[in-house]
């Protein structure tokens, strides 16, 4: 039968490669996301074309609850249910605390945490009902330690963390399954426009920017890429996997065995 997939913020990085290894397989994609139109329409276009599922668009803002409750029900109503929902979401602001903007803690805690919570909720009756559903976050290094900065981020990564062991063990005999990726640093369109500038801001090579400033704490000296996570989401969300639940994935180079 096939499955349908809602990928939140899949109209780029690493939502978005996840969306085209689910395409692949032959499932419905819900794409999620921001962009211009014209943009969103050429995802959309590109991720169709990559099999034989249907895939729309929904432009959900995950600071709202009342359209991530559309979004759900759009994709309950067009497919007859979500069987795989990937929280991929997310944004950052770096600050030290007490100079931390109130109006960015309340959005990365709205986008990157609450906004898991709506999507969950709405997710779950129809998954029991079919006695089948995965659960996939994509949390973070950031969800199992910290860096100075990041306050907002690290508390709804840590937060998103202890949001999947709990509905995995609320719905841990309903055959679904809830877990986390943890990525180290993702080489994204955002991370990769970044390396020539901060080259010239420092006045370093572009080699020294990936290797003594991006990649200091990720042992492999390697951005992961984002198929490499979308490639251990697809295994999340296989039948395979029916035993892993409650737990996270980490896909970080050996940044969290320091
Ligand atoms: P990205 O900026 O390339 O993509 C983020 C996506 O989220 C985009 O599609 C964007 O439109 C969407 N988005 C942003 N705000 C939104 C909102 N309010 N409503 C709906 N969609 C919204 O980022 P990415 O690097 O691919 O990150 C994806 C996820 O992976 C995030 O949760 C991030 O925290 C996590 N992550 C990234 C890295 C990394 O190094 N890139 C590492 C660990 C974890």
């Amino acid at each position: 039968m096939t499955k349908t997939a809602v990928i939140t913020g899949s109209t780029s990085g690493i939502g978005l490669a996840i969306a085209k290894a689910f395409a692949k397989t032959g499932a419905n994609i819900v794409l999620n996301g921001f962009g211009a139109p014209d943009e969103i329409r050429a995802v959309t276009d590109d991720v169709a074309g990559l099999g034989s599922g249907t895939v729309i668009y929904h432009p959900a803002d995950m600071t709202k609850p009342d359209e991530i409750a559309d979004l759900m029900a759009t994709a309950a109503a067009r497919f007859g249910g979500v069987d795989i929902l990937v929280n991929n979401a997310g944004v950052q602001h770096v600050e030290k605390v007490e100079d931390f903007p109130v109006e960015q803690w309340d959005r990365i805690i709205a986008i990157n945490l609450s906004s898991s919570f709506h999507t969950i909720r709405a997710a779950l009756p129809g998954m029991k009902k079919k006695g089948w559903g995965r659960i996939i976050n994509i949390a973070s290094a950031h969800g199992l330690v910290a860096s100075p900065f990041k306050s907002a981020y690290v508390a709804a990564k840590h937060g998103i963390m202890g949001l999947t062991k709990t509905v995995a063990l609320e719905v841990a005999e309903n055959g679904i399954t809830a877990n986390s990726i943890c990525p180290g640093y993702v080489l994204t369109p955002l991370v990769e426009k970044q390396i020539p500038d901060q080259a010239r801001t420092r006045g370093i090579t572009e080699a020294q920017v990936v290797n003594d400033v991006m990649l200091k704490g990720q042992p492999t000296k390697k951005f992961i890429t984002v198929e490499q996570v979308a490639s251990l989401a697809l295994y999340l969300a296989s039948d395979d996997a029916a035993q892993i639940t409650g737990t996270h994935v980490s896909m970080d180079g050996g940044w969290t065995a320091q």
